[in-house]
């Protein structure tokens, strides 16, 4: 049961981000620093920013225990890495995380081991890379450092860091991050797929939460109508 409920929706991103624009980065020790806790960039030492201003900024953090959708540890651009941008470009960032389902548990504890896997991006500070939340717009972009770019900074760097924050978690198998800067890119189509996988998540909480099963009544019948093992989750109850 659980991890299932978003392979659908897996499916439908890599779908989109594997394109002939994406190429995989290198994986493995980068020896960029970390900063020790959230140090600011402020607007003047910053170089641009990822996601800024009126721009598309989607961060999304999926998970499955399907390993032919997360083979191994990897990283795939789609746009222009760091050094080569120039100004505030949009910005995409999707982990896909492959869990030892056993690990995770049922109910509440898979509720909570879902949203400790989404938060790993509050616990990770690569040097020069700061990513601001809005959790309410559902917005999340990365001012870029000028120092830290001179000293090499890219999304190798950034991403093998946050790789090895997820990695701390011990039912964590694989994570696959993409990272799109492409300007022209379907933006809305992938938003449109971290809301969905976000309304899944929240489905699950409300599940856990209710014991009334009356579908013809629920405010949540289309997220179950078309999320497979969302029923089966609530009636199994
Ligand atoms: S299974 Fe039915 S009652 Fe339960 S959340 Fe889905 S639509 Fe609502």
């Amino acid at each position: 049961m659980g991890m299932k409920l978003y392979d659908e929706v897996i499916k439908k991103c890599q779908d989109l981000l594997e394109t002939e624009e994406s190429h995989g980065l290198f994986i493995g020790e980068t020896r960029w620093p970390e900063v020790s806790d959230r140090s600011m960039i402020l607007r003047s030492d910053m170089a641009y920013e990822l996601g800024g201003e009126g721009l598309p900024a989607i961060g999304c953090t999926i998970i499955t225990a399907n390993q032919e959708l997360v083979t191994s540890d990897k990283i795939t651009l789609v746009g222009k890495d760091l050094p080569e941008i120039r100004k505030d470009v949009p910005y995409g960032r999707i982990a896909l995380v492959r869990v030892n389902e056993e690990t995770l548990g049922e109910g509440q504890v898979l509720y909570q081991a879902i949203r400790a896997l989404e938060y790993t991006r509050y616990h990770f500070y690569p040097e020069g890379f700061m990513m601001r939340v809005s959790a309410f717009k559902q917005k999340e972009s990365v001012r870029i450092g000028k120092a830290a770019l001179a000293k090499g900074l890219d999304f190798t760097k950034a991403g093998n860091r946050m790789i090895s924050a997820f990695h701390k978690n011990p039912s964590v198998k694989a994570v696959h991050i993409y990272y799109v800067t492409q300007e022209d890119f379907g933006y809305k189509l992938l938003g449109a797929y971290a809301k969905e996988a976000e309304s899944i998540t929240q489905t699950i909480d409300h599940i856990l939460k209710t014991s009334i099963m009356d579908c013809g009544a629920c405010s949540l019948q289309k997220v179950c109508d078309e999320v497979e093992g969302l029923r089966e989750l609530h009636f199994a109850r």
